[in-house]
């Protein structure tokens, strides 16, 4: 089904390293996932369920995604992915049968991490919802998840930036019973972050991402990741202006990405908070 995204592991390269930041956030999440995930058997010796469901919460772009991604890739599992607004509204009325098959997607594979974007159009609170169709929704989706219970090689990894809007019943024991914050970066997170996507870009002496990372309050990830490009694309429209001109530079040993081109990047980027506050409008 082309609304559930299915990736191998192996061919994914996604991993611990290409997140910047988020050291105890990340720590805390593979303490709850890679034991159930590695070793199941530790728990069903001790008699114990081992977890099954963690709850991300926290602004678009933040690198939710990109952490439950690492971890499958991490732990050899595979990951499926769907999208919430996109089940509710593609599938309509069928979407309780789409959330069966991945849940039986999930058991045909010796490890597999599902993970919910926007889970709160999937399971919002049923007391505020009127229809019974996200009502049916949401009860599927919790039988699901108990169903799960006996397994442990399934973990059930779900984003939201609205925590409180989710059917209260999810968050219970058994359930999305852990909730980690992922918060946007600080100082030495922006550079971390600023450092991975620059990893592959040449850049000239005069670029100081410590400054950058100094002077990007308030962006997340996908900010700076944006920024990044858009710094490279501000050299890479230089470059085409000196072919124009026929002084080519596509030249290795002479195209960097410069300082200047990270401060224009800046003057035009829009973060995302600020565009959803705008597209609210
Ligand atoms: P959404 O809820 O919109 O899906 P998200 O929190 O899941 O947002 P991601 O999709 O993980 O955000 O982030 C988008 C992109 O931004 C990532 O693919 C990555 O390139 C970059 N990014 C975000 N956070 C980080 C981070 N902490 N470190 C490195 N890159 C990041």
């Amino acid at each position: 089904d082309t609304d559930i995204s299915v990736v191998d592991p192996r061919a994914t390269t996604t991993g611990y390293d290409d997140i910047g930041g988020l050291t105890t956030e990340v720590a805390r999440i593979r303490e709850m996932v890679e034991l159930p995930l590695k070793h199941p058997r530790i728990f069903e010796r001790l008699g114990i369920d081992p977890p099954r469901g963690v709850l991300l919460y926290g602004p678009p772009g933040s690198g939710k995604t990109l952490i439950a991604r690492a971890v499958a890739h991490q732990t050899g599992a595979v990951f499926l992915q769907v999208n919430g607004p996109e089940v509710i509204q593609k599938h309509y009325g069928e979407s309780e049968e789409l959330l069966r098959g991945l849940f039986a997607e999930a058991g045909r594979h010796p490890a597999a991490v599902i993970f919910f974007d926007e889970i709160d159009a999937i399971a919002p609170n049923r007391e505020t919802v009127l229809g019974d169709v996200e009502k049916r929704v949401v009860a599927q989706l919790l039988a699901l998840m108990d169903g799960v219970a006996s397994r442990g090689q399934i973990v059930v990894m779900a984003a939201t930036n609205l925590p409180n809007s989710i059917d209260p019943a999810l968050r219970r024991p058994g359930r999305f019973d852990r909730e980690i914050a992922i918060n946007p970066p600080t100082t030495t997170g922006r550079l971390e972050i600023l450092t991975i996507h620059t990893r592959h870009m040449p850049l000239a002496a005069d670029v100081d991402l410590e400054s950058v990372a100094a002077t990007t309050h308030g962006f997340l990830g996908a900010d700076l990741a944006q920024l990044c490009r858009e710094a490279a694309m501000a050299r890479a429209r230089e470059a085409l202006r000196d072919d124009r001109a026929g002084q080519c530079s596509e030249d290795a040993a002479t195209l960097f990405v410069h300082r200047e081109d990270f401060h224009k990047a800046l003057a035009e980027i829009r973060l995302s908070t600020i565009r959803e506050l705008s597209s609210d409008v």
